[in-house]
């Protein structure tokens, strides 16, 4: 296989292109407060004095380029926000229109979403990252037809309920059905940890270090966050008993562990990246996978 696009060079290990810089692409999901999982539609992590304080002066000491995945609903609603972090260099994708988790099949989201997103910015939207990381094949299918060149929706990890991708490859790749790019969302290898500050929170920042030393990182890396996993807000107090545990767990040193494994992969000689830079680096990639590992289906 010859690739031909320039800063690429085949890993001989897997067969994927891998980046000769190590690059790494900070995702927010932006969304209401807990979406999917708090009983009603809050933004108060939006207008946040400590977000609004702090996460300017991480992405301007790092250098971060953040690339925003936001519902249809926070781009018709919610434009200050969107413009803050525009202001903060931020480039905006999709994330579905209501932020419907348990319905992956629902295409008629998909297309809101996209006109919502159109109605903001005039064109269609080059990515997509799907509500709970949750995808079927007919919406991978349907997101060339709305103009959608990249998706971001797989995490190759396992979450009980919502997905099981533990086959899925963690780097770039082609769906072969679908015919799309899938940039994933990033985990530690073998451990399949995602790189999100929700587990980063949980199971902690040194733990979080260890489990890279041990088994490496990818490159690109893929790194996930949502606002509330920076601050806690009052609708963390109407979740499910579960969850509030969940999110108890270091949940007034969000902004903290966020600043601290951003640090952790600047030390690393990680350069941060926007998902187009990636997308234009890997959008050759070819359609088959190598071992023939396609995607797992989803939401089963
Ligand atoms: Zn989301």
């Amino acid at each position: 296989m010859t690739l031909n696009f320039p800063c690429a060079i085949k890993s001989m290990a897997t067969g994927y292109p891998m980046t000769e810089q190590k690059l790494i692409c900070y995702t927010l999901d932006l969304e209401h407060d807990y979406a999917g999982l708090a009983p009603s539609e809050e933004y108060e992590a939006f207008g946040h004095a400590e977000i609004r304080e702090r996460l300017p002066e991480i992405v301007r000491s790092y250098g971060l380029k953040l690339t925003v995945f936001a519902t249809g609903k926070v781009l018709a609603e919610q434009k200050e926000t969107v413009e803050f972090l525009q202001g903060l260099g931020a480039e905006i994708e999709l994330h579905g229109h209501d932020h419907i988790i348990y319905q992956p099949d629902l295409v008629r989201e998909l297309q809101k979403g996209t006109e919502a997103y159109r109605n903001c910015f005039g064109r269609d939207p080059l990515g997509y990252r799907s509500p709970g990381g949750v995808i079927s094949p007919l919406l991978l299918k349907s997101l060339a037809a709305e103009g959608i060149r990249y998706d971001s929706s797989i995490i190759p990890s396992y979450r009980w309920g919502m997905y099981k991708n533990l086959k899925s490859p963690l780097h770039p790749f082609r769906d072969p059905e679908a015919s799309i790019l899938e940039l994933p969302i990033s985990v530690v290898p073998r451990v399949r940890v995602p790189i999100a500050t929700s587990y980063i929170r949980l199971f902690g920042l040194a733990t979080f270090k260890s489990l890279c030393a041990l088994f490496g990182t990818p490159s690109p890396a893929i790194y996930l966050f949502h606002l509330v996993d920076l601050v806690p807000t009052q609708m963390r107090k109407k979740l499910s008993p579960f969850w509030r545990g969940i999110y108890a767990k270091g949940r007034k040193k969000g902004l903290q562990v966020f600043a601290g494994s951003v640090k952790h992969f600047h030390d690393r000689g990680f350069q941060p990246a926007y998902m187009s830079r990636l997308y234009s680096l890997y959008s050759q990639v070819p359609e088959s996978p190598p071992e023939n590992k396609g995607p797992a289906k989803q939401g089963s």
